[in-house]
């Protein structure tokens, strides 16, 4: 396998971050590129990245397996005990009735994450072999939108939280899936950062498995330079073109991303107040019911002096979901009146509102452990509240909204008003001087 594309001559990219256009050089190996305008990244260049990802994606499959067939947790209670799987979560709310959050649930910490492992491994695998399928381009288009979706890390933490809850109320043993989850998350992780997926793209054009989309013989001519948003490659195109390497459809910018950016956030803020105002689970213990919102888990958690946590939940609950609407507003605002002050500074809110937002599904997570763990028949038992559906519908609309955002248009508009306003003073200036002429006639 041809692992070494060394490009000799800098490529030309597009950053995705502020649409600015530079020369990225050939890398040494632990170094990267950043755009000179709003320091995103633009390329990352690693030793053997491909037979790292590749050995790190094995070893996550194998955590993945023992993690699915293997016991989770075990409860014990009242001389009675329970053994959970993953799996339990998401049944027991479906069984429940609440197959939104069952489906959630299970997307998010159970397919996405095995979706992602294995088409990672038939595209690194199949770029091992002496003629690779020709179709081989085709699911690792599919990367860039399942990865933000595969949540095994925020699935841990809200395992802990669950966890530090369950053993003030019973017995708890950890199982070998736990340990499993770990090192999944850690495989995942370590996949991840040996490898930048435009390597893999370019390995793909070197072997020329590619979209071979003709090109039309004017489009150099009266085409745009457009950075396709899967791939990045660098494309002459019209809107509406197909990319010549990965055959995504190419726009200058991403399609109605202003109004369906309002549309979610609106949507997201106005579910924000009953994900707050309604319980998100009652627990009952021997006959007394507790409803409990997000606040008052977090004040339980205060209670039981385990403030560390406590915060760790009031953040990702409170904090980020706020931090996400309050940004996306103001991003939105300086868009429509073309503000260029602090162009660099949002840009980076940009960059960490789409890390950051999926941190907020913690505590779901922690629900559908708990869910699948207290259930003691009339004893003591779990059940999801409304406030739940509405605080999971807010984390996945503000991820879709800060998704379908381009911070490019933050940049573009900032363009136009300098523009308008240099426009504006050169026809004042004008005006200014016909009247003094006018002046000296009289
Ligand atoms: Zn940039
Ligand atoms: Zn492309």
């Amino acid at each position: 396998m041809s692992q070494n594309i060394n490009h000799v001559l800098p490529i030309l990219c597009e950053c995705h971050d502020c649409g600015c256009f530079s020369h990225v050089p050939n890398l040494m190996p632990g170094t990267k590129a950043v755009c000179p305008r709003c320091d995103g990244v633009l390329r990352r260049e690693h030793r053997n990245q491909l037979d790292m990802a590749l050995a790190c994606n094995i070893a996550a499959l194998l955590f993945y397996v023992l993690m699915v067939t293997t016991p989770f947790l075990e409860v014990r209670m009242y001389r009675m005990n329970h053994i959970s799987t993953l799996q339990t979560g998401p049944y027991t709310l479906a069984d429940d009735g609440f197959i939104f959050l069952a489906s959630v649930v299970f997307l998010f910490s159970i397919l996405m994450p095995l979706l992602k492992i294995s088409i990672m491994l038939v595209v690194l695998l199949g770029l091992r072999l002496s003629s690779p399928p020709r179709w081989l381009y085709v699911p690792f288009r599919w990367m860039k939108r399942i990865s933000p979706w595969a949540m095994i890390e925020v699935y841990l933490l809200g395992l802990f939280v669950a966890y530090t809850r369950l053993t003030a109320l019973a017995q708890v043993d950890i199982g070998i899936a736990v340990y499993a989850l770990a090192g999944l998350m850690i495989m995942m992780a370590a996949a991840d950062m040996a490898l930048d997926p435009i390597k893999v793209w370019e390995e793909l054009e070197h072997r020329n498995i590619i979209h071979k989309h003709p090109i039309h013989k004017n489009t150099l001519d009266t085409g745009h330079r457009m950075g396709c948003h899967v791939c990045h490659r660098l494309n002459y195109a019209q809107d509406g073109a197909s990319c010549v390497r990965c055959g995504s459809i190419l726009h200058r910018r991403k399609l109605d991303s202003i109004s369906r950016t309002w549309a979610l956030t609106i949507t997201a803020m106005m579910l924000y107040i009953p994900a707050n105002i309604y319980p998100v689970m009652t627990i009952t213990n021997l006959g007394q019911i507790t409803y409990y919102t997000i606040l008052g888990g977090i004040s339980d958690l205060l209670k039981a002096g385990l403030w560390p946590l406590a915060l760790l939940v009031f953040i990702a609950s409170i904090i980020v979901p706020l931090i996400k609407l309050i940004s996306l507003m103001l991003m939105l605002l300086t868009t429509h009146y073309g503000i260029s002050q602090h162009l660099i500074d949002r840009t980076r809110l940009y960059r960490i509102i789409e890390i950051i937002g999926r941190w907020s599904m913690i505590d779901i997570f922690m629900l559908s452990i708990l869910v699948a763990l207290l259930q003691f028949g009339q004893l003591t038992y779990v059940r999801p509240g409304v406030g739940a559906i509405a605080f999971a519908l807010v984390v996945v609309i503000t991820m879709f909204a800060s998704q379908g955002f381009d911070p490019r248009l933050m940049w573009d508009a900032a363009k136009k008003r300098k523009q308008q306003n240099v426009t504006c003073n050169n026809i004042a200036l004008h005006n200014t001087v016909l009247s003094a002429n006018e002046g000296g006639k009289i």
